[in-house]
């Protein structure tokens, strides 16, 4: 009788044991799960501060270069912005054509670029001044009047292809018409024609040209924006970082100094 209420004593105590171990167990279970849980809860944490890394370095790549619109390289030539200093100081390049003295290196550089590339640039423009553009419509209008025109059909037929001396962008020295010496020899009589776009150098020109700080000024399909049908030889100065936000973003500098006033430059 006493051994027996000994052994029920002792089954208790060994249930009640299990009865512990097993609770022990599973608060044990349920804290894994939350420190799981808080793990996954850091981790979630984690994953939204590099989200959000992300976007802001994203805003940043999409962010406007420095600059003002004030400044030398941004200047704006064109159909209803005529040029302002009519003395830009201008340097002679090796090739005899004169641009902006400021321009100079990234020009030289230009070249070079494409000359380690295999391609031979040819100059056809770079700074014209005011008087010269006056001196080709002129005489342009003179040929019209020459082969039969009236003196307002020769006027307009020479506009509908020139540019009105005090507008053109080859004022300000920044811009430079280019082609290369194969394409200079080979189409005398055309030479600035849409065919040129392809050409190795005018692929070339629109890859690379912006790492420099040029962009194709004149691009097809933005004629609206630009007031100038495209041209695949016409290249503008406007400074590194400028011309590759221009170039990536699929600008013309007229929508660029848009965005910049916006931003209030
Ligand atoms: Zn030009």
């Amino acid at each position: 009788m006493k051994n027996k209420k000994w052994s029920i004593l002792f089954l208790l105590l060994i249930l009640s044991m299990i009865i512990f171990c097993l609770g022990v167990l599973l608060y044990d279970n349920n804290q894994n799960e939350v420190d799981q849980s808080a793990g996954s809860a850091a981790k979630s944490d984690t994953t939204s501060k590099s989200q959000k890394e992300a976007s802001e370095s994203a805003a940043q790549k999409e962010a406007l270069p420095e600059g003002q619109l004030t400044d030398w390289n941004l200047v704006l030539v064109n159909k209803t912005h005529s040029v302002e200093n009519t003395a830009p100081s201008l340097v002679t390049l090796a090739n005899g054509f004169q641009v902006l003295d400021q321009i100079q290196t990234p020009v030289e550089t230009l070249i070079n670029a494409a000359q380690a590339d295999g391609i031979e640039l040819k100059f056809v423009s770079a700074y014209r001044s005011v008087e010269e553009q006056q001196a080709v419509v002129s005489s342009v209008i003179n040929q019209n009047i020459s082969a039969g025109m009236s003196e307002a059909d020769a006027k307009s037929a020479a506009m509908s292809v020139l540019t009105e001396p005090g507008y053109s962008e080859h004022h300000t020295g920044l811009a430079i018409d280019l082609v290369d010496t194969t394409y200079y020899q080979n189409t005398p009589n055309d030479l600035l024609n849409e065919a040129y776009a392809d050409t190795d150098s005018a692929k070339w020109l629109a890859e690379n040209a912006p790492k420099y700080g040029f962009i194709l000024r004149y691009p097809k399909g933005k004629e609206a924006e630009t007031g100038i049908n495209f041209e695949p030889w016409h290249y503008r100065y406007v400074g590194v970082e400028h011309a590759m936000y221009i170039t990536q973003n699929n600008l013309t500098l007229e929508a660029y100094i848009k965005k910049l006033q916006e931003a209030g430059r």
